[in-house]
């Protein structure tokens, strides 16, 4: 039996998890390490594939609100700004693929998210929970946390990030590897502007060893970017820094006078470097009591827009797994084998992407469709389990 669960860390992957489990009958507990859910300020895609689990859980009307339906994507020269791809997305990718493309503010899912669970059970998340390590007995699992009574229950899901303290105590601390790419991120009121780079739509400028992403979040009031510069050492102490956007200008000297503009334009400290990493695939993630989910499980580069998407399609057929199987073993069982195939996949394939924006040959339209059909098209709320 896993009537009580355990889940370690509230990001999106965790409360996802959560949110799915509540729908299925179960009372999941989150323990999260930070003092509240949150997010430094970022805007996430939110593709088809990963929409259609959220309608499935209950939250499509929330995301009508709160998120914004893109008119297009449009692919730009660096310096000249010509056009080299422009593909439609509003109504194009709920005819083709069954569910609307939204970007969102992350502060914004998370609250989302976390406002369903504590609406369904005012206690399911408990904050300031940092946990160590767990002990799997025969018959139950205790959680261990910094300063806190341990916890008993019947399966823990580790949610915990790239960094998951879940993973390593499972199976080790193999060194994450570093992608050679570099990801300044940063959020800029439309208002200080011009209209050219207020599209309602994503555009993105592709250079060699370089290219930039923006969109709008929140109504449109701030445009969401990330630039990846091509970098052959990650140097800096820790994962992300706050930076200098100084620093990022001087990496896009060269480039059309929208993009400098949006990057100077960016708020004094509200730009975010990050050196990016992933982890070998692995070929199981689940030991006893315990399995892993989202980045805890296969983190990736953010090139498809995937990495949160995987950990809410995780999160769908983990809760249907469980609910399908009263035995843990054949519940964890079915779970992975629906899910490592295709997260793996899309592990290998996001590093592969970085050719679609970094390298100027090639038909960027046959790329693209190519690399977002089979992802896009995946439903994780019916696939046999
Ligand atoms: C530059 C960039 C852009 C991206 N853009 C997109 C995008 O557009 N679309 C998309 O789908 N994905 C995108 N991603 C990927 C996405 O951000 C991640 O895949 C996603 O956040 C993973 O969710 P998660 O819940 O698995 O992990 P996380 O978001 O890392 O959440 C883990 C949670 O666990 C908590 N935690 C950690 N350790 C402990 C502990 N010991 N005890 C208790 N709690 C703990 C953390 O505090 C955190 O709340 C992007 C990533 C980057 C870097």
């Amino acid at each position: 039996m896993h009537s009580d669960i355990v889940i370690i860390g509230a990001g999106i992957g965790g409360l996802t998890t959560a949110l799915a489990l509540q729908r299925q009958g179960f009372r999941p507990r989150v323990f999260e390490k930070s003092p509240e859910v949150g997010d430094i300020g970022a805007g996430i895609m939110l593709t088809p594939n990963s929409v259609k689990c959220l309608k499935y859980i209950g939250l499509e009307s929330a995301l009508v609100d709160h998120a914004i339906e893109p008119l297009e994507s449009v692919y730009r020269e660096y310096d000249t700004a010509e056009i080299i791809l422009s593909a439609p997305l509003k109504d194009t990718m709920e005819a083709t693929y069954g569910a609307k493309y939204f970007h969102i503010h992350r502060a914004d899912l998370l609250s989302i998210l976390s406002s369903a669970v504590l609406h369904n059970d005012a206690n399911a998340i408990q904050l300031g929970y940092n946990h160590t390590y767990s002990i799997d007995k025969v018959s139950y699992i205790s959680s261990f946390f910094e300063n806190m009574n341990p916890v008993r229950s019947d399966i823990v899901i580790g949610c915990d990030g790239i960094h998951s303290v879940v993973r390593k105590n499972l199976f080790g601390d193999e060194e994450a590897r570093y992608t050679g790419q570099v990801a300044w991120r940063g959020m800029v009121p439309s208002k200080t502007l011009p209209k050219s780079i207020n599209s309602q739509g994503s555009v993105s400028w592709l250079g060699r060893n370089k290219h930039i992403i923006h969109y709008g979040v929140r109504n449109e009031d701030y445009i969401n970017y990330v630039a990846i510069v091509a970098e052959d050492q990650w140097t800096e102490d820790g994962w992300v820094k706050l930076a200098e956007v100084s620093e990022l200008l001087d990496q896009f000297k060269d480039w059309h006078s929208d993009v400098r503009q949006l990057l100077s334009n960016t708020p004094k400290a509200a730009c975010y470097k990050w050196g990016l990493f992933d982890r070998k695939p692995l070929i199981n993630w689940t030991n006893g009591r315990t399995t892993l989910l989202g980045d805890a499980a296969h983190p990736m580069l953010p090139f498809m827009a995937q990495g949160s998407a995987m950990a809410i399609e995780d999160a769908i057929v983990l809760a249907r797994s469980l609910s399908n199987y009263t035995n843990v073993e054949k519940a964890f069982l079915s779970y992975q084998n629906v899910r490592i195939a295709r997260a793996n996949r899309l592990v290998e394939k996001s590093r592969g992407a970085t050719k679609v924006y970094q390298n100027p040959t090639g038909d960027k339209e046959q790329q693209r469709a190519e690399a977002i059909r089979e992802v896009y098209g995946y439903d994780a709320t019916t696939v046999i389990i």
